[in-house]
This record gives structure tokens, C-alpha cells and sequence, in this order.
């Protein structure tokens, strides 16, 4: 190091004997200086430059969604989108034994009806049900019916208290398949876009309508008066605001 560097891990350190050194501490990094006239500690404006440069990254390592399980949730999404023009969600777990397992908790999705427009979801509340031991809750997947799949600014405030996969989908009518997806994997807060949709999904040809019974109960759809107003999120890609819709209180993977 050109100059000295230190850490601060004893709030009692010792001024180091240097003219100039840097000092990383809990506030951040600061740059330490003496001379005759005084003794100053700024923070620092640039990092050392004998530092390499580093950017986030992700090495996935996750075994592929099977196609079956893909299919059955556009299925389910589809079931509710076409029925109630509301979204839902479903969480995705993994056991060493079972594998992949969908899980669709108990959950309030609402719709805005008005007369002569198509129902607009606005928001969505789930309970996180108590997993079997063994049991990894991995991450979740929900929809955004007609609407593109995106991360929505409540989807990226969702994601950051949840680490783990997050699938998006999207355009469920618009003609033939596959709808829209995105798939976002967040790991202490940070999300990565997964651009290559096979690195973590097995494929997907067609959904499957033939859900079991039991998802589609576990789903309550509330048409909210005309007159209540949502605050409208905008993505910041430009996608079309009026759309999501997403509030998950109780949410949060654990990989
Ligand atoms: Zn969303």
C-alpha cells in the first residue's frame, strides 16, 4: 500500500506514527493526516488505489424449476387472472428429498373494478404458512396478469427483505404462449436480473389449468369501491404505471 491502511477495530487504536494513513472504520473509510499544525481524520474521497476493482456478481448454483411446476403456476395464475383480473402468488420450497414444491399460502389479492374497464390489481397481502421440517421456503413467484413482468418498486422493496428467487409473470393473455417472465434472485439486499431464464428454469411449453382445487381456495379476491384510491407506483423502466399492485407483509424467503 502507497499508504498505510488500517482498520478500526478497537475504538481505543493508537494514532498510527504516519503523516498519512487511511482508517477503515464502521462510518466508512477516512483518510488520516498530521503535520505540525494539526491532526485531522476526513472521510476519504476516493479508495486506495492500490485496490483492485470489484463488482457484484452471482455464481447460480440452483437445480432447474422443473417445466411442470412452471406450467401448473402460470396455470394457477392464469385460473385467477381470467376469473377475477386479480393477481396471486405462490412460494416456491425446496426439500433434499422432494425437491421443488409449490405452496400457495392463504391470500387477499385485490382488484379495482370500474364499469367498462378491465379489473386493475392493485395489491396483494399472504400469510406465510408454517413449512414441514426440512423444508427450504426458496423464494416466490406471482403475477402480474396483463400487465408486463417486471419488478415493480414494491416488488424491489419486497425482494430486499427477502433473500431468494423471485419469478415475475406477466402478459398472461396476451396470444399464445409463454407469457412474460422475470426472474430476480436477491442475495443481502442485492438483487441480480437473471437474463437467462433456462439457467433456472427447466422450460416451459404450455400452462396447465388443472390446478388442485386447494390453491384456488386459498384465494380471496376484493373488488375495492370505485371512489378508493391506490397510490400508483411507477417502475423506473418506463413499463406502463398502472399496474403493480404488490404488498407482501408477511413475506421473506430464506435461502
Ligand atoms: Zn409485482
Amino acid at each position: 500500500m502507497n499508504i498505510p491502511f488500517y482498520l478500526k477495530t478497537d475504538d481505543a487504536l493508537p494514532w498510527s506514527g504516519n503523516d498519512v494513513f487511511h482508517l477503515m472504520s464502521r462510518d466508512g473509510l477516512f483518510l488520516c493526516r498530521e503535520n505540525r499544525f494539526f491532526r485531522a481524520t476526513t472521510p476519504a474521497r476516493n479508495w486506495p488505489e492500490d485496490l483492485q476493482g470489484h463488482a457484484p456478481s452471482i455464481k447460480l448454483r440452483f437445480p432447474k424449476i422443473p417445466r411442470l411446476l412452471v406450467e401448473k403456476a402460470v396455470g394457477f395464475f392464469d385460473r385467477v387472472g381470467r376469473k377475477y383480473g386479480a393477481e396471486a402468488m405462490m412460494l416456491l420450497t425446496w426439500g433434499e428429498e422432494v425437491g421443488y414444491e409449490l405452496v400457495v399460502p392463504p391470500q387477499v389479492t385485490e382488484v379495482d373494478v370500474r364499469p367498462g374497464l378491465s379489473p386493475l390489481p392493485i395489491k396483494l397481502d399472504y400469510e406465510m404458512p408454517t413449512l414441514p421440517l426440512g423444508r427450504l421456503l426458496i423464494g416466490d413467484i406471482h403475477s402480474h396478469v396483463n400487465l408486463p413482468a417486471y419488478t415493480s418498486k414494491m416488488d424491489q422493496d419486497d425482494a430486499e427483505h427477502s433473500p431468494g428467487l423471485h419469478m415475475v409473470v406477466g402478459r398472461l393473455f396476451a396470444p399464445g404462449e409463454p407469457p412474460d417472465f422475470e426472474i430476480v434472485v436477491t442475495v443481502d439486499g442485492h438483487s441480480f436480473c437473471i437474463e437467462q431464464h433456462d439457467t433456472i428454469i427447466e422450460g416451459y411449453k404450455q400452462r396447465r389449468l388443472d390446478v388442485p382445487v386447494e390453491w384456488l381456495e386459498q384465494v380471496r379476491v376484493l373488488e375495492v369501491p370505485e371512489n378508493v384510491i391506490y397510490p400508483i407506483v411507477s417502475p423506473a423502466n418506463g413499463t406502463p404505471p398502472n399496474g403493480d399492485e404488490s404488498t407482501r407483509e408477511k413475506g421473506g424467503a430464506v435461502v
